[in-house]
């Protein structure tokens, strides 16, 4: 064994590090890049998630990807935890899905027209998912919850939604409303450009609150077309939900003759093939994909029962079509991934990074550091807390992101990528190999010996 691999294998979870900063990584590159993107887009960014607002520095504009590593323009190299916000599960230029993109280009990029592929990647999921039995696909994550809040609509004859504090659904109006003060509220818009009387038809309720959903079913009787809730919340904080509590949502969604909405665009196939469904053992009426459905391509869906999926055009009158809908580029890198991952990739995924959690978590309680790492299969999420379970928004210290800002930085010049913010949770691929889940662990041990040189 090389040298340096035999350090990293003997690095002990009590070993004590020097809680010095690394001095910077260059920047210099990315800097241009970034005062020129400023001048095209807004904020210098496509997406804002991808703006350093909350952590040090400009964003990093990364040139390629290949397993777990991605390389910025200044040739830094980086063990990347983001993984495209979720997509990448084999992480980056996956041979597979190289190849199934590779052979389908060489066919035209877009037809208009049904092709085989669209049935091809319908088959394997609804084959494999006893949750859903028919599935129209969309472009992205959004589209597909915005299609199906019209859907759920459009089948209950009924305009309210109740959404939860902390669950991110995509940027469509509906669901761009924050919770207001008290137990049960209209939302109110959190972001210009919303109408108020949107927001007045999506009702925002803590998580993890039985009351609070008892009340607003109560409050707002024969008026609640569905419930929506992210499968296992993870774009706020990982909020794991208790499984009584999502069967209960399941029970009183019925009882009102409302429907549950699953939004999987996280969740599904990330968990396993069923995503959070099997995972709570729940059947929710409609559920939405993305992200990984798409091996890193612009794919969304949708998917429901037989009966609720009439009800879309041109079967049913509820309207909803894309232009590049199901495009073959993006079936064809769909298709690879999630062959992929059906042909048995779950198991080791899981326990390879259950054992980097645990590992991680064994050393911030052996240092008494007031961090809690909470994980869900591959995903998992760093929170400056001492609190046991963080189950809603509001059990998040803001001030906890200050600790994260100071983590970011340092685990970026030891050559570790996560997400530009503290409220991002972070993911392990299939391409994390043991060793380079070793060197993270190191260096995250390191850079929170500086977050806490001073003290809790
Ligand atoms: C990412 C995400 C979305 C939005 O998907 P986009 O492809 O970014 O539009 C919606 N819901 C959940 C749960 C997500 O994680």
């Amino acid at each position: 064994m090389i040298d340096s691999l035999k350090k990293i294998f003997s690095s002990t979870d009590q070993e004590s590090f020097s809680g010095q900063s690394k001095p910077d990584i260059s920047r210099e590159k990315s800097t241009q890049l970034y005062e020129k993107a400023k001048q095209y887009f807004p904020g210098g960014v496509n997406s804002p998630v991808r703006a350093f607002k909350s952590v040090h520095g400009v964003p990093l504009f990364i040139e390629k990807g290949d397993g777990c590593l991605i390389w910025d323009a200044d040739g830094n190299e980086f063990i990347d935890f983001c993984c495209s916000w979720g997509p990448l599960i084999l992480g980056h230029n996956n041979e597979k899905v190289r190849e199934s993109v590779t052979a389908a280009l060489q066919n035209g990029l877009s037809f208009g027209a049904p092709t085989a592929l669209e049935n091809e990647l319908a088959e394997l999921i609804l084959k494999n998912n006893r949750f859903i039995e028919k599935i129209r696909f969309v472009s992205s994550g959004t589209e597909a919850v915005m299609s199906a809040i019209r859907l759920a609509r459009g089948y209950t004859n009924k305009d309210k939604i109740i959404k939860f504090e902390g669950c991110y659904h995509g940027h469509s109006d509906s669901l761009l409303v924050k919770a207001g003060s008290g137990l049960v509220t209209f939302g109110e818009t959190s972001s210009a450009g919303v109408p108020k009387s949107f927001a007045e038809e999506t009702i925002v309720i803590p998580l993890n609150d039985r009351k609070a959903v008892e009340e607003a079913f109560s409050q707002f009787k024969d008026q609640v077309a569905a419930v929506i809730i992210e499968g296992i919340p993870a774009n706020n904080g990982l909020l794991i939900q208790e499984k009584e509590y999502v069967h209960f949502l399941r029970e009183i969604t019925q009882q009102n003759n409302a429907l549950l909405i699953f939004d999987e665009v996280i969740t599904g196939f990330r968990l396993g093939f069923e995503g959070a469904a099997a995972y709570y053992d729940v059947q929710p009426d409609i559920i939405t994909y993305g992200k990984i459905i798409g091996g890193g391509m612009p794919v969304g869906a949708y998917g429901a029962s037989n009966e609720i999926m009439s009800r879309i055009s041109p079967d049913g009158n509820v309207y909803q079509a894309g232009t590049l809908s199901g495009n073959p580029i993006a079936m064809a890198a769909g298709i690879a991934q999630l062959s992929v991952l059906k042909s048995g990739v779950y198991k080791s995924l899981n326990s390879k990074a259950l054992a980097f959690v645990e590992a991680l978590q064994r050393y911030v309680s052996a240092k008494n550091y007031k961090v809690k790492i909470f994980s869900a299969g591959s995903i998992f999420w760093i929170a400056f807390t001492d609190k046991e379970h963080i189950r809603a928004a509001s059990e998040i210290d803001p001030q906890s992101m200050e600790k994260y800002k100071v983590m970011h930085r340092e685990l970026l010049n030891r050559g570790i990528y996560f997400g530009p913010s503290g409220y991002e949770v972070g993911f392990v691929s299939n391409a994390h190999t043991k060793t380079d889940l070793e060197k993270a662990k190191r260096a995250i041990f390191e850079s929170l010996e500086v977050v806490f040189r001073n003290g809790n």
